[in-house]
């Protein structure tokens, strides 16, 4: 299969000349971000051709004048309005010959040897449309197929290094996207039961579940909300992925649990009783509790067991410095990252009013004030390229 997704090259959006060439590599994986931009009716693209070159131009400048780079850092943009764009120089006529451009979107070379993709929006929680979605999975079948990429190899920047990246929303599509993906290329793909499914298999699950007292709610057939609500606390309680897809992994446990029941309870909502673990390994324990109602308890109990000594070094070694502000910043916002905002804004003789973190009307004027300073889109919105322009200007 051929790459059949419509990319607009740098020339066709306008890219300003990259400040140095960088070399092609041998891609393994394809590397899932989300731009940290505003959301629709917010989006800087608004959803259009006309918005979504000038979102590659804006990004560009950002990242060689804000970041010092020598291009964009991603090799692929998708826009709101499913509108696909290069963004490294050569990144398209080298994913074509099934090459990649290194690149630096995912802070490690292992990432960076690999075709990037940004996503337009913020993807926390916030659903990608299916225009979006769309253009994504026909990009990456495109990629898969003429780099010859197993689609299993889609995964996020935070597969790569420490960031929040690419939102949790859209890290618990990635899934969803590898299916859809190998399902388009014509690769065997193993059956897997989702929210929206309906017939004899989802009321055997059904069946499964409420006989191991997770209660997925009528024996109906309808693979609804409370089924995927059953499935995640199964999930969790077994230490599988909780995606709330049901695979062979789900499958084969649930099977396996019921065969073990000699007396099904029916009914109720405790949950199992834990089996006895066959080995003592600290992260299988912890995923077996993760998530259960005496989480707290269980690890409390093994703090009390634990050396303080001990446990002051690995808070030292292992405590989560954020990487990244809760972007985006925009009006109506309170918090310590806004007084952070305010003060870098004054430092740039803007004039945000008190540096007092709420995002008043105020500051929403200085941000815009800096942003067409820098030749940015004066929209009073602190997305991620506002933010690192302010940050390094
Ligand atoms: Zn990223």
């Amino acid at each position: 299969m051929a790459f059949t997704a419509s990319v607009i090259s740098t020339k066709e959006w306008g890219a300003s000349p990259p400040k140095s060439w960088t070399p092609e590599t041998l891609p393994q994986y394809i590397v899932i971000h989300h731009t940290a931009t505003p959301n629709p009716p917010n989006d800087i693209s608004r959803g259009t051709l006309a918005g979504a070159k000038s979102l590659a131009r804006s990004i560009q400048k950002a990242h060689m004048d804000g970041f010092g780079w020598a291009d964009s850092g991603h090799n692929f943009l998708n826009t709101t309005g499913g509108f696909l764009l290069e963004g490294r120089h050569s990144s398209l006529n080298a994913i074509k010959r099934g090459r990649s451009v290194r690149s630096a979107h995912a802070g490690t070379n292992k990432g960076n040897e690999s075709p990037g993709i940004e996503n337009e929006g913020t993807f926390t929680t916030y659903q990608m449309n299916a225009h979006q979605w769309n253009a994504l999975v026909e990009l990456c079948v495109s990629i898969c197929s003429a780099a010859k990429i197993d689609p299993d190899n889609i995964k996020g920047h935070r597969d790569f290094s420490p960031t929040q990246c690419p939102g949790n929303w859209l890290y618990s599509q990635l899934p969803r996207l590898r299916q859809e993906v190998r399902q388009r290329l014509g690769l065997s793909v193993e059956e897997i039961l989702r929210e929206g499914d309906t017939g004899l298999k989802v009321k055997e699950l059904q069946q499964l579940l409420k006989a191991q007292n997770f209660n997925p709610g009528p024996i109906d057939g309808i693979f609804g909300a409370g089924t995927t609500e059953a499935v995640i606390s199964f999930q969790k309680f077994h230490g599988l992925d909780p995606d709330g897809l049901v695979g062979p992994a789900t499958w084969s446990i649930l099977e396996r649990v019921s065969k073990q029941q000699q007396k099904p309870t029916d009914g109720g909502s405790v949950p199992l009783t834990p089996q006895p673990l066959s080995m003592i390994n600290l992260l299988d324990t912890y995923k077996y509790y993760r998530g259960l109602p005496h989480q707290t308890q269980a690890i409390e109990w093994l703090q009390q067991q634990l050396a303080t000594q001990s446990l002051l070094e690995f808070s030292q070694k292992w405590r989560n410095e954020p990487s990244e502000p809760f972007l985006p910043l925009q009006e109506g916002a309170v918090n310590s990252e806004v007084k952070k905002l305010q003060q870098l804004l004054q430092k740039q003789g803007f004039d945000p009013g008190a540096a007092d973190g709420a995002f008043g009307a105020r500051t929403k004027a200085a941000v815009i004030g800096f942003q067409r300073s820098k030749g940015l889109e004066g929209d009073g919105i602190v997305g991620t390229v506002t933010w690192s322009v302010l940050n390094l200007a």
